[in-house]
């Protein structure tokens, strides 16, 4: 079905009112999914939302949780988020981040203990959207790793994201790059799965190792794997981040002696930057808007598919999606109506 981000709002932010969750978090978790709906992610949309129902349902996911501020020296600080929504707290932690790299110049924050934060180019785009850049890598290390190390056929990680988010100029849009470190982000194998299709070739190992385009691999036994992407080279970015946002932030890795049953459980690794402190900001303006227009000049090898620049595709989604409403296929609607009923309340009864 198609459904106008409006009422999808509406009707999400109810259902996470019906979990526990007091109106203001209800409308912010909403809105982050749903505007990853609107960028073109269904991965990161309300499809996650039995997901998050099940996690309440666990005590896993605590509604209105505050974080922990387990350190801040200035321009370090370590929040912990005591298992409450990612999509807030992560939100809260950019909000401290810009303030304090505009302060010092630069800002480091590590985040440990959030449920799910979502899709991570939110809080790219936020502070791109202060003239600062941002660096986020971000592990999950809750829940089976479903990624194999290059050359390997089991999980040993997640999808672990990492976006880096360049500020645009008064002629150039913000750069936004991110992504999972996997061939596929995992709920977007989910949405294949749910809408009976197949995912690009190579993207899944089967349970012998042999790569396979059927997402019922990770959905149903025996286990297959979700592959790194670029081989060696993603693998490795994979595994920074990682480390990076599991052992560095104090937030933990997915290594076996670690918990597994906590739901979905992010760690995040923040540097927020303010380049006028490195350089004059027309030398980068200029800059950006020159090497920008550059790539642009390049003839497509496939007129009906122009170059583009990372940010690019979210922003044709969202204005396309805004426009015409966002698609839901019939499993996920039906999966979140049965979550709702389970809090006791329908999906799609609200306004
Ligand atoms: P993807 O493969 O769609 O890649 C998206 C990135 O590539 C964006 O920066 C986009 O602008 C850029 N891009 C796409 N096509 C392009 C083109 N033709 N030219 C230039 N740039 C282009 O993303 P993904 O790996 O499926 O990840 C989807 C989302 O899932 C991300 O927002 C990510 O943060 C999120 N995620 C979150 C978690 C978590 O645990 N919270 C885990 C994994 C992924």
């Amino acid at each position: 079905m198609r459904i106008e981000h409006q009422r999808l709002r509406r009707l999400t932010s109810n259902l996470i009112a019906a979990g526990g969750s007091r109106e203001a978090e209800a409308r912010a978790v909403a809105d982050h999914l749903v505007d990853a709906n609107l960028a073109g992610h269904d991965s990161h949309g309300v499809g996650m939302l039995p997901h998050y129902v099940r996690n309440l349902q666990a005590k896993t996911l605590v509604p209105n949780r505050t974080p922990e501020i387990v350190s801040n020296t200035g321009a370090f600080a370590v929040w912990d988020g005591r298992n409450g929504y990612g999509q807030v707290i992560a939100r809260d932690a950019m909000g401290w981040a810009i303030k304090a790299a505009r302060q010092h110049g630069v800002a480091v924050h590590g985040l440990r203990n959030t449920h799910h934060i979502g899709r991570v180019g939110a809080y790219g785009e936020r502070v791109a959207a202060e003239g600062l850049l941002a660096v986020h890598f971000v592990n999950g290390n809750s829940g089976p790793p479903r990624v194999s190390p290059f050359l390997g056929r089991e999980g040993r990680m997640s999808t672990n994201p990492i976006c880096i988010a360049v500020p645009g100029t008064k002629a150039t849009q913000p750069i936004i790059l991110d992504f999972a470190t996997s061939r596929i982000a995992l709920g977007k194998v989910r949405v294949a799965y749910n809408e009976g299709k197949k995912v690009p070739a190579g993207a899944l190992l089967d349970a012998e190792g042999k790569p396979t385009d059927d997402p019922r691999v990770i959905y149903e036994p025996p286990q297959g794997t979700v592959t790194p992407f670029g081989e060696h080279k993603g693998y490795g970015l994979a595994l920074i981040a990682e480390l990076l946002a599991g052992a560095i932030v104090g937030a933990g890795t997915i290594q076996p002696a670690n918990p597994r049953d906590r739901g979905i459980v992010n760690g995040m690794l923040t540097v927020v930057i303010d380049p006028e402190r490195m350089t004059d900001r027309s030398f980068v303006d200029r800059e950006v808007d020159a090497m920008i227009a550059y790539l642009k000049t390049t003839p497509a090898s496939d007129p009906t598919k122009p170059v583009l620049i990372p940010g690019e595709p979210e922003r044709i989604a969202r204005a396309r999606r805004i426009a015409e409403g966002i698609e839901i296929d019939a499993t996920t609607w039906r999966d979140i109506d049965e979550a709702a009923a389970s809090l006791g309340m329908r999906f799609d009864g609200g306004n």
